[in-house]
């Protein structure tokens, strides 16, 4: 469910003609729609409804600052992967208590700029992590709080880069070692054990491994309470969904799946969402420059290019590709869909059948919203994409278009000694 949709054959966002905006701003740029943004956090929250819960938005999805801000407003918390996604919370007044701090490689000034903010929880992904929060918090005489994030050894069957559950992957403590790895966190004087986290990949279209996950958990909780340890909360990651391509299960029906092993062990369970929450609320829109044949294949060449969505060629990713104008549709035809960016992994669609747009039509990449944005970089020296918050009739651009300057910000043009 979102609110980009046509009118009259003209694809609107909320109350805003894709078209008007594309008059005033040139294209590649992202659209965002705050409408949708707050309706899949609600439905996500109504969700959990009758259990005690905290939201932590993954921001990683999504970070602006404006998106971020929105979150806040609606008593979201988020999981935080660096302290660059620590300052952008605190620049828009997020509550530290509601922050949680993920990541195989967090380093000494992250650990201290996470406890000097005062966030929830760390979750602590091997033993010498373990060692040194609580050699970073002895210094600042305070006690971390943390949590032990496990490796439920599972799999999801996801691509093998958004999968994380698996015991091949870099993430959490494994399965055989997290009572060990307990017993040591609570004779460290500096941490204080808070809970157990989780997070078994993205992009999960099963339910059955959030209910496996959720079974491993509660087994490791009744072996700590035997020993003699309590936590107070369970963080069990993101990872949820969306419909690309395939109807996805709704949040209802993730959480009943979830929670079916953890009812009765009467602790706070943290969601980490974010693909879900941000994903279909975001689009990209592109022109169309050139429409190429070669004897083998047809090429629509667009002005976007890889360098502001990577999905397709990072995770041989599906997005809808649909025109702003569908008034005058052109003949069906089979083709790739393309950037100017000098790779070939450079496209958003490849043999996909849709009708042949004309040079100077607008195409919106739909489901753009969830590592789209933040994965953009300046290859070719191409500026990062202006990005515009929709709400209702209002426009905002929460971003401009980076310049030339912005380019170059950073660099120093040496004189060299030597010819
Ligand atoms: C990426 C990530 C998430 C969010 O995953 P989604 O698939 O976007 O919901 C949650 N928790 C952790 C630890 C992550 O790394």
């Amino acid at each position: 469910m979102n609110y980009f949709e046509y009118r009259n054959d003209q694809l609107y966002a909320e109350d805003v003609p894709i078209a008007d905006l594309a008059a005033r701003i040139s294209t590649p740029f992202y659209v965002y729609s705050a409408r949708t943004l707050r309706r899949h956090f609600r439905v996500f929250d109504e969700a959990f409804a009758g259990t005690d819960h905290l939201i932590c938005y993954a921001m990683k999805a999504l970070s602006s600052l404006s998106i971020l801000k929105l979150f806040a407003s609606l008593g979201s918390g988020f999981d935080i992967v660096s302290v660059g996604e620590l300052m952008r919370c605190l620049r828009v007044g997020a509550d530290p208590g509601k922050i949680v701090f993920s990541g195989v490689g967090k380093t000494d000034e992250e650990i201290a700029a996470a406890l000097e903010a005062g966030i929830l929880m760390i979750n602590v992904e091997s033993r010498p992590e373990l060692h040194r929060i609580s050699e970073v918090a002895g210094k600042m005489k305070r006690r971390a709080p943390v949590s032990l994030r496990v490796n439920p050894d599972l799999d999801p069957g996801t691509h093998p880069h958004i999968s994380t559950g698996h015991r091949d992957s870099k993430f959490g403590v494994p399965l055989s070692q997290v009572d060990e790895y307990y017993a040591e966190a609570r004779d460290l004087r500096n941490l204080e054990i808070v809970g157990l986290s989780t997070h078994i990949g993205s992009q999960i279209s099963e339910l059955a491994p959030f209910t496996e996950a959720g079974e491993k958990v509660a087994a490791i909780v009744g072996r700590l309470r035997t020993a003699g340890i309590t936590l107070k909360c369970l963080d069990l990651g993101g990872g949820l969904a969306i419909p690309y391509q395939e109807a996805m299960p709704p949040p209802s029906e993730y959480a009943a799946a979830l929670l079916k092993p953890l009812a009765g062990l009467g602790l706070k369970i943290i969601t980490e969402p974010g693909r879900v929450i941000v994903g279909n609320a975001g689009i990209l829109v592109t022109r169309v420059l050139y429409n190429k044949e070669t004897d083998v294949k047809r090429f629509i060449v667009v002005d976007g290019a890889m360098n502001d969505l990577i999905r397709p060629v990072l995770y041989e990713a599906y997005h809808n590709i649909i025109p702003v104008d569908r008034r005058k549709l052109g003949r069906p035809v089979t083709a790739d869909v393309v950037g100017p960016v000098c790779e070939s992994g450079d496209f958003f669609a490849r043999d996909r059948e849709m009708p042949e747009p004309k040079s100077g039509d607008l195409l919106a990449i739909m489901s753009a919203g969830a590592y789209g944005f933040v994965m953009s970089s300046n290859y070719n020296s191409r500026p990062r994409a202006p990005e515009i918050l929709v709400d209702g009739a209002d426009t905002h651009v929460i971003r401009e278009r980076e310049s030339f300057e912005d380019l170059v910000r950073g660099e120093h043009v040496v004189t060299l000694k030597s010819a």
